[in-house]
């Protein structure tokens, strides 16, 4: 199995991405930004409890997100392997996610952080903010919240793979095309490895 998680800062790009990825490697994609949406969308009990930590800017407790990541892990038990996307964003959930992988044989290939500065962030998600109809969008201190709270609760996220020597950055700045050239270069010599 190949098993990638795509990391990075709020905005940085890691959806567009993923998308463009999962193409051309036949993985599934897990977003649970994504599934938090839908679930909001559709009112649910989940969403109803997401919706109020969403729209603060801060993260759903990791109870919650881990629960939903794994029966959507387990909803396909023939996956060639997975590409998780704002997840994991705790140092628990990491070791929720290593924990669940290695119930299944299997383990983390490698971490991919996009990385991207502050300024360009807000810039982008801002601009995202005028179509996108995401409330968290659209507010620069919720933006700022959430950069705040990817520094403090997410980075050591990064620092948990580096000491697995899993945890790799790609400049995150270029065209959508270009970052994607870069990502793929890096994901065939990880595989061939
Ligand atoms: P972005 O790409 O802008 O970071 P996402 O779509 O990944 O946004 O996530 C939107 C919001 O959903 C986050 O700000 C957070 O509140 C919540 N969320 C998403 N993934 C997680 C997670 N793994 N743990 C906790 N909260 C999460």
């Amino acid at each position: 199995m190949i098993n990638l998680i795509l990391f990075g800062p709020p905005g940085s790009g890691k959806g567009t991405q993923a998308a463009k990825l999962v193409e051309r490697y036949g993985l599934v994609h897990i977003s649970t930004g994504d599934l938090f949406r839908y679930e909001m969308s559709h009112n649910t009990p989940l969403g109803q409890e997401a919706k109020r930590y969403i729209e603060a800017g801060e993260l759903v407790p990791d109870e919650v997100t881990i629960g939903m990541l794994r029966n959507k892990v387990e909803a396909h038990p023939d996956a060639k392997g997975f590409i998780f996307d704002g997840f994991p964003r705790t140092v628990a959930q990491a070791e929720a996610l290593d924990k669940l992988l290695a119930e299944k044989g299997a383990e983390v290939s490698a971490l991919i952080a996009l990385d991207v500065d502050d300024e360009e962030i807000v810039k982008r998600i801002l601009k995202r903010g005028q179509t996108s109809g995401r409330p968290d969008d659209n507010d620069e201190s919720i933006i700022r919240k959430r950069i705040e709270v990817y520094k403090k609760e997410t980075a050591p996220v990064f620092a948990y793979y580096a000491e697995k020597d899993k945890a790799h950055k790609v400049h995150g700045i270029g065209s959508i095309e270009e970052i994607f050239e870069r990502l793929c270069a890096l994901i065939d010599q990880l595989v061939e490895a």
